[in-house]
């Protein structure tokens, strides 16, 4: 090979790998481009203009493949506009969930495996311990826990600390309580601030829950921050949820908010 074009063979080789270097900088979608210099914007401007791509179309997340009213669909929502119906629901496949526990936890099959795949993580990756604090409560249950603080406190006063009967996320058999191990800040909202605490709000949705009631959205969710109380909605559901940045359910499925119970309800 003459010796000029064996440079210029060498420098295509070498535009060509410094494209493809390029090529796996691009972000994969919605992160922040990489810095540029001067030099390479300069490189890029003066590059042959190649047609406009055709845009990806991005697939557009179907919110109603599942229903969020039967009380069987992981996507269901429950909030005090939105009692179960029928109240006295009880889920069809409750199991109990073999993992540490304050108290003998049951959820819905699917809602388990999930629990036990996320408690698993979070020691493997974090060197994290969790453990159920309470997950199904039934509605006999919730009936007498409800009228013993109606009345100890009044039904206002009741209704500041426990669902009524039917309008608790708990009878659906896909929420949990979730505390340390050590316990620390048990049900309290500095639990958000503990490891554990955490380390749930970036990765529950992974395994397919959501935090329900953030903080900041009591208007909404009619309850106040519970960064230990999780709901079950499923993996795909919860990365999209998650990868939108939309916390609630009421705001995902564009919901009236709930902020208290309808009146006579
Ligand atoms: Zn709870």
């Amino acid at each position: 090979m003459p010796r000029p074009l064996r440079r210029a063979v060498a420098l295509a080789a070498a535009v060509a790998a410094s494209a493809l270097v390029l090529a796996g900088c691009a972000p994969d979608g919605g992160g922040r481009p990489p810095a540029t210099s001067s030099a390479t914007a300069h490189a890029r401007r003066s590059a042959t203009p190649r047609p406009t791509p055709t845009p990806t179309p991005t697939p557009t997340f179907d919110k109603s493949q599942l229903s969020i009213d039967d009380p069987t669909s992981i996507w269901v929502v429950v909030n005090k506009l939105r009692p179960l119906n029928p109240r006295d629901y009880v889920p069809p496949d409750l199991v109990q969930v073999p993992v540490q526990h304050v108290y003998t936890p049951l959820l819905r099959k699917e809602a388990s495996d999930a629990v036990v795949a996320m408690f698993a993580a979070a020691q493997s990756e974090a060197g994290l311990g969790l453990q159920s604090q309470s997950a199904y409560r039934s509605y006999s249950t919730q009936v007498s826990t409800y009228n013993g603080y109606v009345a100890s406190r009044g039904q206002a006063g009741a209704d500041l600390t426990s669902a009524r009967p039917g309008y608790s996320e708990h009878q659906t058999g896909l929420a949990l309580d979730i505390s340390s191990v050590p316990a620390a800040c048990t049900l309290a909202a500095c639990f958000g601030q503990t490891p554990q605490g955490m380390w749930l709000a970036a990765n529950a949705y992974r395994f397919g829950f959501i935090l329900r009631y953030p903080a900041d959205k009591t208007a909404i969710t009619g309850y106040e921050y519970e960064p230990w109380h999780f709901r079950y909605v499923g993996v795909a559901l919860a990365t999209e949820m998650h990868d939108e940045g939309v916390e609630t359910l009421e705001e995902f499925f564009g919901l009236p908010p709930a902020p208290d119970y309808a009146p006579g309800g």
